[in-house]
């Protein structure tokens, strides 16, 4: 993870050597319709490189050296669905609750909801009364974990926040990493025999 002075860059090098990286770069608005779409990839390279140039760590280094970047888009938190069922039709996943990509969380929410949902359907002796059963089961963890969209989506941070949060990461990752919170993110735990 790079927090950069104008932007957020994330980095894995694969076991082959590839590198996979993507940028998160803060806009005050909406880009205009068919922006995105128009800037093609040698603008986004030199736009991107100048944005990083200035930080440390592999990012600008990185860009430059990728022939191909992928369309962008726009990261949006989506507002909380207030029906997922109507009669025997549900909606679960992204349908039902989409996080931001930063999350990180999306597939696996989305894969914990099938599993879910099978379970009550095997359980219930109705569809209602499964959807019913599912949905009580699944909504309030689903939404407290999307609710960490609006906190992860901006990295941005001010010259004195930056020293802050430098300072403070390294005490605060390992805490954020071994504590409640994150056993109750991270450690779903669907007993299938029960
Ligand atoms: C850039 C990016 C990065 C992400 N990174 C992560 C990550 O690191 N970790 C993580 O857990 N999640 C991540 N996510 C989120 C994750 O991809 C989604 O949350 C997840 O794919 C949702 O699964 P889903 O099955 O609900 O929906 P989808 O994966 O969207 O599947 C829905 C499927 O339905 C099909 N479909 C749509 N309409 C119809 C129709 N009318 N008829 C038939 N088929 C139809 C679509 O083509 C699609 O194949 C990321 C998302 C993005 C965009």
């Amino acid at each position: 993870m790079v927090f950069g002075k104008r932007a957020f860059f994330g980095y894995v090098p694969a076991p082959d050597g590839e590198v996979w990286w993507f940028a998160n770069v803060p806009r005050p608005q909406e880009p205009a319709r068919g922006e995105l779409e128009g800037t093609g990839p040698g603008e986004w390279r030199s736009r991107l490189t100048e944005l990083f140039a200035a930080d440390a760590g592999p990012a600008a280094a990185l860009i430059l050296a990728s022939q191909e970047i992928t369309p962008t888009s726009p990261m949006h938190s989506m507002p909380a669905l207030p029906a997922w069922r109507r009669g025997q039709m549900i909606v679960i996943g992204d349908a039902a609750h989409a996080p931001s990509p930063t999350l990180g969380r999306g597939a696996s929410l989305s894969i914990e909801d099938a599993a879910e949902l099978a379970k009550v359907l095997r359980d219930q002796p109705t569809i209602e009364g499964a959807f019913a059963a599912y949905e009580a089961l699944r909504r309030p963890r689903v939404e407290r974990i999307v609710k960490q969209d609006a906190r992860i989506n901006n990295k941005a941070a001010g010259p004195a926040g930056r020293i802050l949060r430098d300072l403070l990461m390294p005490l605060i990752l390992p805490r954020l990493a071994n504590g409640e919170q994150s056993r109750q993110t991270y450690g779903h735990h669907i007993d299938w025999a029960a």
